[in-house]
């Protein structure tokens, strides 16, 4: 559960650069919530809060009940790891990595043990339903099973919340289908969801809908 109270994010400048203004949101385990709104408006910022890649100027963030606001880094980064995966608009393959390694890859500078890896990284593969895959290189896959891969990868630390910025923007619509199919999966294997997107197929897909306008967030 993610619980937002008047968060605000300004960035040094002169004057300060309000990013995020004073946003209440409450998200429940098993949503898929999609964030919309013009370029520069502060959708990536609020992601980026969520994912605790950025600490907010001021209010409260509150992941599964604990304060993240004033936690050291080092306890913020335990906890993205163990909560949190991230999926963007550009998969981000080694190109002369199979599709195991890549995923596999995903724990080489985390805490992860080494032990296990390999099947933690079959068993991520298998959710996105590309088993049949783990031997290719990124090049020869579809530009769907491409983001299903970058998806397995952000699934080995087991996150209960997946935070996407326009995970379909590269994709057309059968691919994107695939992906949408598969966020459907994940949600019904009690998966939080929170996209960026400016496409209707993907928010249309999603249980609710914000907009955030100058930094200002409004459902809709
Ligand atoms: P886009 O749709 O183009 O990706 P966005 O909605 O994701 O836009 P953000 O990247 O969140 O927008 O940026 C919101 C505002 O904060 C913008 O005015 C941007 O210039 C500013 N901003 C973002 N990151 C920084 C930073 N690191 N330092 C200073 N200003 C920043
Ligand atoms: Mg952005």
């Amino acid at each position: 559960v993610i619980l937002l109270d008047e968060l605000t994010k300004e960035f040094p400048a002169d004057p300060p650069v309000r990013a995020l203004s004073a946003i209440n949101l409450r998200v429940e385990k098993s949503d898929y919530v999609a964030i919309v709104g013009p370029s520069g408006s502060g959708k990536s910022t609020l992601l980026n809060t969520l994912g605790l890649l950025d600490r907010p100027t001021s209010g409260s963030y509150r992941l599964d009940g604990i304060e993240t606001v004033g936690l050291k880094d080092s306890v913020r980064t335990t906890i993205r790891g163990s909560r949190i995966g991230f999926v963007f608009q550009s998969f981000h393959l080694l190109p002369h990595r199979s599709v195991l390694e890549n995923v596999m890859l995903a724990e080489v500078y985390g805490a992860a043990p080494r032990a296990g890896r390999r099947e933690r990284a079959l068993r991520a593969l298998e959710r996105v339903r590309l088993s049949h895959r783990v031997g290719y290189l990124p090049g020869k896959l579809s530009g769907g099973e491409r983001q299903r891969a970058a998806i397995a990868r952000a699934l080995m630390g087991d996150p209960s919340l997946l935070l996407c910025d326009e995970p379909t923007g590269n994709l057309d619509s059968k691919n994107t289908d695939a992906v949408l199919d598969l966020f459907d999966d994940l949600r019904a294997q009690g998966m939080t969801i929170v996209v960026i997107t400016h496409e209707s197929d993907v928010s249309d897909r999603a249980g609710r809908r914000v907009r955030i306008t100058d930094g200002v967030l409004t459902e809709e």
